[in-house]
């Protein structure tokens, strides 16, 4: 069986403990490769290696490191099949969402930062006569960046490049649910002969490993991206130590379709940004808030063209929906269907596991599921689920609908549907979200910033958000 490798300091390495955990595949239900259960002794050498190289890495000029980051967008272009095959074997996720989302975002994070760390420019403010203000912009140091399992490999990158581009190096930890990509992305950096100790990734559990990895004194800052209770808990360790942090988190999305949007648009994006990726998408909208004029309508149609969704191998190419992504999750998303039963909840299509034939008979498969009836603070609504169930609900006014898109602790993206432009203004303006789409979806300029509001976390990623963060700013006044 296939055993995966830590990366530390330019080489692929055993853990020192020789352990192992079980990988799944969540589309067959079996282990098919065995992962690093780092211990401390793995991560102190990864953070060890990321120290001795920062000097040399920091000092390079933009330009180089620019050109390393683009040999690994080279190089993630030429294994594109094999890493989307990879991917959507480790996660379950439809092997066409691989292919046209996951790898080809993995690829344009380097590309990005490589290109955006030559256009980067420190501020100059001229104070008076003889007085001038310049920032210094310098890489803060050795990163710690933390990733989900619900896009292996894009978000991932997306906290490598730019930590790598402002001139930090890497200590990085994929979720232990989903590593192989991260892995075969440390195979590209070895093939290229990225120098050693630039980034290192250590394989192995959250609590644990991870838990070492943002918990050491000689990290400098922490990028994370994963649940809320998790950020919490890391907030904890990490903010005593006033080191720098970005944190993204939970979301409980609402997708607010008004009387006068485009109908059609609105429904076929809204059975997209409900179901993409089994609702494994931190910005998937999972309450569906419908005006009353066309709410019976809507959720007919809803209802109708969810129902006739394909739930099948990932690897089959016509698979609309593949596996829930490991046992865990998918007993859990099943115990808020009972939940959402419980509290009065009526399953207007879904709502069960679904068993498909030969190897994929023990796979982890639900319908999507689409549940009316529930009260906004009932726990079905209030809580993240993370899976293929969403509720709706109608409303009159707008005053209502930002009523009950604002009734979370979350507050990470939203979604309008509407002609009317002011509207349109109005909802952007009110809602408190770190992202708004207006009659669309998951349209991402890399420009832009990226992240939440309230529970959904601290700090922003994208553009120049993710550059500052990576680096320390330091004014410099003179007097001449
Ligand atoms: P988790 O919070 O469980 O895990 C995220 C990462 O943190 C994993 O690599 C995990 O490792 C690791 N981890 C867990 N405990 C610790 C610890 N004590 N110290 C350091 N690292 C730790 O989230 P999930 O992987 O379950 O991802 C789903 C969540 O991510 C959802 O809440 C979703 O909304 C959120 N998300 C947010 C996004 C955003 O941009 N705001 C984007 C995508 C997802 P391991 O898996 O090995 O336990």
């Amino acid at each position: 069986m296939k055993k995966i490798a830590n990366y530390i300091n330019g080489k692929l390495s055993a853990p020192a403990s020789n352990q192992y955990i079980d990988n799944y595949n969540p589309a067959t239900g079996s282990v098919y490769s065995l992962i690093p259960n780092s211990g401390d002794e793995d991560v102190q050498f990864a953070i060890k290696s990321a120290r001795e190289a920062f000097d040399s890495w920091s000092s390079l000029p933009n330009a180089k490191r620019a050109s390393w980051l683009d040999k690994i967008a080279n190089a993630i272009e030429s294994r594109m099949d094999e890493l989307a095959l990879a991917e959507s074997i480790d996660n379950g996720k439809p092997l066409s969402l691989a292919k046209s989302v996951d790898i080809p975002r993995a690829r344009d994070n380097f590309k990005f930062y490589a290109t955006a760390i030559m256009h980067y420019a420190s501020e100059s403010h001229r104070t008076g006569d003889g007085i001038i203000n310049y920032t210094l912009r310098k890489p803060v140091g050795v990163a710690a960046c933390i990733s989900p399992w619900n896009l292996p490999l894009y978000l991932f990158s997306w906290k490598i490049a730019p930590a790598l581009a402002a001139g930090n190096t890497v200590v990085a930890k994929p979720s232990e649910i989903t590593p192989m990509t991260a892995y075969l992305l440390s195979e590209i950096c070895v093939e290229i002969g990225l120098p050693a100790g630039v980034l290192n990734i250590v394989h192995g559990l959250g609590a644990t490993t991870g838990n070492a990895i943002i918990s050491s004194n000689e990290i400098d800052l922490v990028s994370f991206t994963g649940g809320t209770s998790t950020g919490a808990h890391i907030a904890k360790i990490v903010a005593p130590k006033f080191k720098k942090m970005s944190l993204e988190l939970g979301g409980k999305n609402p997708n607010i379709i008004f009387d006068d949007c485009d109908f059609e648009k609105a429904l076929k994006t809204t059975v997209h940004s409900s179901f993409e990726n089994q609702g494994q998408i931190c910005l998937c909208g999972s309450r569906i808030l419908v005006q009353r004029g066309i709410y019976e309508k809507f959720k007919n149609a809803f209802v109708e063209q969810v129902g006739n969704m394909r739930i099948g191998n990932p690897l089959n190419e016509d698979s609309q929906l593949g596996a829930i992504v490991s046992k865990p999750h998918f007993d859990k998303i099943l115990s808020y269907i009972e939940i959402a039963k419980s509290e009065g909840g009526k399953i207007l299509t879904g709502g069960i596991p679904i068993s498909l034939a030969d190897d994929n008979k023990d796979g982890w498969f639900i319908a999507p599921t689409i549940i009316e009836g529930l009260d906004q603070q009932c726990r079905t609504n209030q809580e993240e689920i993370f899976g293929p169930i969403v509720t709706i609900q109608p409303f009159d006014t707008i005053e209502e609908a930002l009523e009950l898109a604002n009734s979370t602790e979350y507050g990470l993206a939203a979604t309008i549907w509407t002609s009317n432009l002011s509207t349109a203004h109005h909802v952007a303006d009110k809602i408190k979200s770190g992202i708004v789409w207006v009659n669309c979806w998951l349209l991402r300029d890399l420009r832009t910033p990226f992240g939440g509001m309230k529970n959904s976390g601290v700090g922003r990623e994208g553009g120049w958000e993710a550059l500052n963060f990576f680096t320390e700013p330091k004014n410099v006044c003179i007097k001449f």
